[in-house]
């Protein structure tokens, strides 16, 4: 049955470092309705991202954060129930920015149709969208990985690390991962083909990375800072990269960390082993899209990148969801399936 209601959730206060329960408020509307040159959407997935820990709080960043009260923004693959533009009808499947709720009405032109026969629509906010473009584009922009050489990514169960590492082995590099647990490990090196695996909870995490790492470390695909980082910096090589694409043992923080200041070392480090660390947004490479989208869906087809998803269902279990994303309860890109 079709329902009348649109749920959605919203943002109902900032959180001050963990995202809490009272952060958010599920609301149930009216469906709203399209204007000229815009479609109602019907969402079937959400994406959940890391990113979206930044768009709760209002300090500074690179994009505008969600307003209190405001619908969480997000990522949705949706079919569209009403269209009041030309070139999308009813019953079409598209990528959008419907955010966290069931329904949506979109601009036409900030949609992109989406062919069902071509991959599993889902695909299109991981392996094969957002977060398998982050993977492709910082690896061969930033990372630059030659034959041979040792690419260590950590998150690397995850949604953009899985990728990473897999994409390192097709380049005929050694692929290292760093996961969270026994599980995420013997599934990253078994199931996607890494070389090895090390789990960063485990007590003798930096040695068993080092040993993982024989001739030391070219690209370190940095995804998570803190703890992890003061472990591969110091196996770095001689001109190694590392491009910085996100930090997410941070995104709760409040304060700076207590304990000496690092900054000597690492940046001691740059100097002496003439490292390159250069930040970037998925974004900044917006014109690789094309060429990202067709080298990897053809290794996806070939069965050279394998992917997981891990798919919450319904709305109401979205808060859950995002939260245990930042503590690695998730095993695999997460998402939420809005409809069964
Ligand atoms: P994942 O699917 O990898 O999920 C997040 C994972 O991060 C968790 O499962 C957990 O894995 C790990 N994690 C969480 N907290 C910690 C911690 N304190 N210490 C170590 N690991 C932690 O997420 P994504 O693949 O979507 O994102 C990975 C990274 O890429 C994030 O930092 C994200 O912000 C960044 N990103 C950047 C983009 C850009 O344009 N620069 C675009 C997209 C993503 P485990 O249990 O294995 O530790």
């Amino acid at each position: 049955m079709t329902p009348s209601k649109n749920r959605r959730i919203v943002l109902a206060a900032r959180p001050e470092g963990e995202p809490k329960d009272s952060d958010f408020r599920l609301e149930e509307v009216e469906i709203p309705s399209p204007g000229d040159g815009q479609v109602l959407l019907r969402n079937l997935y959400l994406s959940l991202d890391p990113y979206m820990r930044g768009r709760m709080s209002a300090g500074p960043s690179y994009a505008a954060p969600v307003e209190v009260n405001g619908v969480m923004q997000g990522g949705t693959v949706s079919e569209v129930v009403e269209s009041k533009f030309p070139l999308l009808s009813p019953g079409d499947t598209v990528l959008g920015y419907g955010g966290w709720q069931e329904w949506a009405v979109e601009s036409a032109d900030t949609v992109r149709k989406l062919d069902p026969a071509a991959a599993p629509v889902s695909t299109a906010l991981g392996v094969l969208g957002m977060p398998g473009m982050t993977a492709y584009t910082g690896l061969r922009n930033i990372g630059q990985p030659r034959e041979g050489e040792t690419v260590v990514v950590a998150a690397a169960a995850g949604a953009v690390g899985s990728a990473v590492g897999q994409i390192a082995k097709i380049k005929g590099c050694r692929a290292v991962g760093i996961a969270g647990g026994a599980g995420k490990c013997a599934y990253v090196r078994n199931e996607l083909g890494f070389d090895a695996c090390v789990d960063h909870r485990g007590a003798s995490f930096a040695e068993e990375l080092q040993a993982a790492c024989p001739k030391g470390v070219d690209v370190y695909f940095e995804n998570v800072g803190g703890a992890v980082l003061k472990a591969v910096a110091p196996l770095l090589n001689n001109f190694a990269r590392v491009p910085v694409c996100g930090l997410i043992a941070h995104y709760n923080a409040t304060a700076l960390p207590e304990g000496p200041d690092w900054t000597p070392v690492l940046m001691r480090l740059a100097l002496t082993r003439r490292l390159t660390i250069r930040g970037f947004l998925v974004f900044d490479f917006e014109g690789q899209r094309g060429e990202f989208y067709r080298e990897m869906s053809a290794w996806f087809r070939e069965g050279r990148i394998k992917h997981r998803e891990d798919v919450v269902d319904g709305i109401e279990n979205a808060v859950s969801a995002f939260q245990g994303l930042l503590q690695g309860r998730n095993f695999g890109k997460l998402l939420v399936r809005l409809v069964r």
